[in-house]
Formats: C-alpha cells, structure tokens, sequence
C-alpha cells in the first residue's frame, strides 16, 4: 500500500529525528545553556497578555519584521520571518528547485537540507569539506554546481557539525560563479566575528539564513528569519503558509529584540566557556577537539565515541553522536553548556576516555 501511495525518494529517506534519551544535562542541540532569563519571560507575560488572541496575527507581520530589518540593518522588505529557520530552508527550496534539479551540498553539514531536497524531487550532490580543517573546496563546489547546472548551493558557516566558519573570500567566489542560488546559512554568527551582510549589497543570487535557536535562547518558541533582495523575497513568501507564526513566538522574539544586551552577555559567556572547553579537551589523552567559531565542539576520540557516548549518558550527559555523518566516523558532537556543566563532561570524558 505505502509503496503506491508514497514517493519512492521518500521511501528511501532516513527520517530527521532524534533518539529519545533520559538525561539531566543537555549538551546534544547547540541550544543556549542559561536559557531566556525570568525577567524577560514577566516582560513577554505582560505583552501578550495585552493581544487579542482571537485574532489572527498581523498578515505581514509588520511589527516583528520592522524590528529584525533595524537589527539586521536591512530594509523591512528584504526581511522573511518563519517558523525556525528549518521553515526558511523548505519554502527557500520549494520555489526553487523542481524534480531532477540538483542541489549542492558541502559535507558534512546540518542534513536537512539533503532530506528536504530530496522529498522535493531534487538530487542533493554533496562536495567532500577539505579534510583537517573543513574549509570549502570552492573550486570542487564550483565545478559541481556548473556540471550540474545546481539551483541551489548550501554554505552554513559557521558549519554544523564541524564548528569552522568558511573564508569570506571563497564564499564570494562560489556565489560569482554559481547561476543557482546560494544559501549562506548563519544560524550560529551572533558567536563568531563573521556577519554576511554585506553580501546582500553585492549580489542578487544570495539569502541569508539566521534564528533565534541558538544565541537568543528561544529554541522553543520557533522563530526564524532569512535575509535576501526584495524581489526574490517576494517569490520566496509565496511558498510560506499563511499565519505560520504565530503571535506568541512573534512577542518572544519582540521581548529578547527590546533586550539585545542580555543575548550579547550571554554569547560572550558561551564564547568564554567554548574556549576553556577546548583547551581541556586538548589536554585530555585520546580526545581531539576541532577549533569552533560556535557554540559547540567537534571532537574525535581513540576509543570507540559509542563507548564514549554511552559513558556520558550513565552520568546524565546527552551528547551528539555524529559518527554516522560523512567522514565522521569516531566523532561527537559537544554543545557548549555552563560551566558548571562543562566541568561535569569534563570528568566523565578524563575518565571514560583513556
Ligand atoms: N541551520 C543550522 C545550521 C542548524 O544547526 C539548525 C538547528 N540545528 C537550523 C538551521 C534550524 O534551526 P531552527 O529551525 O531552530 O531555526
């Protein structure tokens, strides 16, 4: 039955899911660790309270937008809000690729983008990320995307799971000689030095594509936004659902925008905090942790990382297991959390790891 009534490159997907693991300390999202303080939850309180919830929210979602473009320094128009930036990359995909159209991808790297692709009838095409360091073999991507005639290329930087963000002037170079459009996927700048803004100044073929998962601590409340020329983010909104968010994320979003400094407080601690963790994890016997512009550190291990992983867990600790990724066999992937907790990994790492 399903086999009639499914696509058969659906069939073949592995779905996107996470395993279900008791735990007491979370290190497996890239989340924020301190969460979205208590003063600012009483202030997004008082907010909503004073909507009307009967009401659907604004169509254009005037207010937030508004907000986002000053912060961005961009004009409203070429502001899209969606639901997370996982809604971005969908309907950035829908109105751009059609069956047999080929997507490029620089692996290894976040995997919706190849499951999304593919339920839409493209072909993801992945381009090996060089290996040591992870930097983008922008001739091998070039030459694959003009091989293919690509729709769409995908650069996240910095890159999830490998935590290096990718040279300005090889982004620029593969957006110069790519026809398609290139996706720059930034869920993860707000901690490092890197913003592509200016990109937007430069070129028509660019989106960028930013959240407030991550640095804002609002992972819950599912807000996204993508960053691009008016014009295509006219055609890129008609894929969008009508009222697909709603106006309690809008409020949050509104509420964290109103209060940056708290965020950047937060985002220089993290950063302090990834920092510290490197350096111990260097001098941990069979640990081998890659340099990380975000919020979270690759690392790979002499001992088998399944014994690795477990050993975290029996202590409370949920880590990602990447080793299934592309080249990443005996990795993990470690979310940089308080110090408190950072210190607790570190323990069950010095001792499950020799
Ligand atoms: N892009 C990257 C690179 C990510 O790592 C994630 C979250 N894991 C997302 C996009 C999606 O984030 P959200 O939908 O929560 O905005």
């Amino acid at each position: 039955m399903i086999e009639t009534i499914i696509k058969p490159e659906v069939r073949g997907l592995t779905p996107y899911t996470l395993q279900d693991h008791t735990y007491r300390y979370k290190l497996n999202q890239n989340e924020n660790p301190f969460g979205f303080p208590n003063g600012l939850k009483e202030a997004f309180w008082r907010r909503v309270r004073e909507r009307d919830w009967a009401r659907y929210p604004d169509f254009h979602l005037r207010q937030v937008t508004e907000r986002l473009a000053e912060h961005a320094g961009v004009s409203p128009d070429m502001v899209l809000v969606g639901n997370g930036s996982n809604e971005l990359i969908q309907v950035t995909l829908m109105v751009t690729v059609s069956r047999g159209d080929t997507v490029v991808i620089p692996t290894p790297t976040f995997t919706l983008y190849a499951l999304l692709a593919t339920v839409l009838g493209a072909t993801p095409q992945s381009v090996t990320l060089r290996a040591g360091n992870f930097a983008l073999p922008a001739e091998d991507i070039i030459a694959a995307a003009q091989a293919k005639q690509a729709r769409v290329v995908i650069l996240c930087t910095p890159n999830n799971p490998t935590g290096n963000i990718h040279a300005e002037a090889d982004v620029r170079q593969i957006i110069e000689a790519c026809d398609g459009l290139v996706i720059v996927d930034e869920a993860y700048h707000e901690f490092c030095d890197q913003d592509f803004r200016a990109l937007l100044d430069d070129y028509e073929n660019v989106v960028l594509l930013r959240t407030f998962s991550k640095a804002w601590g609002l992972a819950g409340a599912r807000l996204g936004y993508l960053l691009g020329r008016p014009d295509l983010v006219q055609e890129i909104a008609k894929a969008k659902l009508p009222y697909g968010l709603n106006i309690f994320s809008e409020t949050a979003a509104l509420v964290a925008l109103d209060h940056q400094e708290v965020m950047r407080e937060q985002v220089a601690e993290i950063g302090r905090q990834r920092d510290l963790l490197f350096g111990a994890l260097a001098g941990l016997d069979g640990v081998h942790p890659y340099p990380s512009q975000a919020n979270f550190i690759l690392t790979r291990f002499d001992r088998p990382s399944g014994e690795v992983f477990a050993a975290c867990l029996e202590q409370g600790l949920l880590v990602r297991d990447v080793s299934h990724y592309p080249g990443l066999a005996g990795h993990l992937r470690l979310s940089v959390g308080t110090a408190e907790e950072n210190e607790i990994l570190l323990a069950v790492l010095e001792k499950s790891t020799k």
